[in-house]
């Protein structure tokens, strides 16, 4: 745990967050500031500053795989049976304010293309 990492306090129940699905390696949360009816954060307990600083390991490749694969039963819980976007911003230029490993989950309505 990265102590002044406010996603890793909410991971570790420090400080309040509505969490929608947790488990042994991920917690999922509303987001605070919602950009649509759902929108909720995915993140590793581990704390991984970003998509970026993902190693080619074991671990890493299969915690991603676990992340991945959980989306659509979070998605399912969630009700976004019309489907969804899942993003994650990356360092600066992909304007990442959270510097801890998280996928937006966001859904209930028509989404715009192109982002950004
Ligand atoms: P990003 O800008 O991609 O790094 O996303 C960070 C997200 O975290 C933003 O959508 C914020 O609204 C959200 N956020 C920041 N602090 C909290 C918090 N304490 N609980 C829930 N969401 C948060």
């Amino acid at each position: 745990m990265e102590r002044e990492c406010i996603f890793c306090k909410i991971a570790d129940k420090e400080i309040p967050a509505d969490i929608v699905y947790e488990d042994e390696e991920i917690v999922c949360f509303r987001d605070l500031a919602p950009q649509a009816p759902v929108h909720v954060l995915i993140i590793p307990r581990e704390h991984i500053a970003s998509l970026d600083d993902i190693a080619d390991s074991a671990a890493h490749v299969g915690l991603l795989g676990h992340m991945m694969a959980k989306v659509k039963e979070v998605a399912a819980g969630l009700g976004l049976s019309n489907g969804y976007r899942l993003v994650s911003n990356c360092g600066k230029d992909g304007l990442q304010t959270v510097g801890h490993l998280h996928f937006h989950l966001i859904g209930g309505r028509g989404m715009g293309w192109p982002p950004g």
